[in-house]
């Protein structure tokens, strides 16, 4: 089954979506099984990471800013060069275990729609594929 979802961002930063997941999950009925998060849009992503100490987030996106800084080297006339360079490293989607119904996370860890090109409507999707109760 295909879930999507619809959400606002900010400029930057991570959103977590870790409850749109496992929902989308739940309502599937999979009990066995593997999900994918897919983010359609080429200045966005999908990642999973920390979900415990908020400053986590804030590191993240500060250390991207760091080792992608918006050069007056690049060519792209939208002036989001960073922002697709960002996008492609963390990755449009993840594939996440189904197991007991739930997704097979790690006790820190949280899925996270990352925005680099905001404030913007975006979507992302949630494909479950399995095995039923
Ligand atoms: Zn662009």
């Amino acid at each position: 089954m295909l879930f999507n979802f619809q959400l606002s961002t900010s400029k930057e930063g991570l959103i977590d979506i870790t409850a749109e997941v496992t929902e989308a999950i739940m309502e599937s009925g999979v009990n066995e099984g593997i999900c994918i998060v897919y983010c359609p849009h080429t200045t966005a992503a999908i990642t999973i990471n920390e979900n415990a100490d908020p400053d986590v987030k804030t590191d993240f996106i500060s250390g991207l800013d760091r080792t992608f800084p918006d050069l007056a080297t690049f060519l792209h006339a939208e002036g989001n060069s960073d922002a697709h360079l960002k996008s492609s490293v963390v990755g449009a989607s993840e594939l996440i275990i189904v197991s007991g119904g739930k997704p097979l996370l790690g006790t820190w860890q949280g899925v996270y729609f990352c925005e680099f090109d905001g404030p913007r409507n975006r979507k992302f999707y949630v494909k479950v594929m399995g095995d039923w109760k």
